[in-house]
C-alpha cells in the first residue's frame, strides 16, 4: 500500500508524466514529479524541460538563464549570470550557492 502513481504535467514544459509516483504531506497528496530547480531562478526543470549545466560552476539551469559566453574558441561557452559577472569561467573561485538539497526520494514502497 501506499505505492501508487498518476500521471502528472510538468509547470515549465508541459510534458506529461505518466506512472508518477504519490508522496503525501500534511497537505494531502502530492506529485513527486522528478524536478530540478534552476539554480538561479527557482524554475522547475523536468527531465523533457531545455536546461543545461553551467560550463562555468556546473549547476543546472534553465535556458532562460544561461548565456552565451563567446570565449574565442568558436563554440561558446553556457555560462549563468553569475559565472558571467565573474568573468566567464574563470577558475578563480566557484562558489557554490546554497546547500539546499531536497531529494524526493522517500517513503515506504
Ligand atoms: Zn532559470
Ligand atoms: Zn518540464
Ligand atoms: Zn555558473
Amino acid at each position: 500500500m501506499g505505492s501508487r502513481s498518476t500521471s502528472a504535467t510538468c509547470p515549465s514544459c508541459n510534458a506529461l508524466f505518466e506512472r508518477v509516483a504519490v508522496e503525501y504531506d500534511e497537505e494531502g497528496g502530492c506529485v513527486a514529479l522528478q524536478v530540478t530547480p534552476c539554480t538561479a531562478c527557482r524554475r522547475l526543470l523536468c527531465s523533457a524541460c531545455d536546461c543545461s549545466q553551467c560550463d562555468g560552476c556546473g549547476n543546472v539551469f534553465c535556458a532562460d538563464c544561461l548565456q552565451l559566453v563567446e570565449d574565442g574558441t568558436g563554440s561558446p561557452l553556457h555560462c549563468c549570470q553569475v559565472c558571467v559577472q565573474e568573468g566567464g569561467g574563470s577558475a578563480a573561485g566557484a562558489t557554490p550557492a546554497g546547500g539546499v538539497r531536497s531529494d524526493p526520494n522517500h517513503g515506504p514502497r
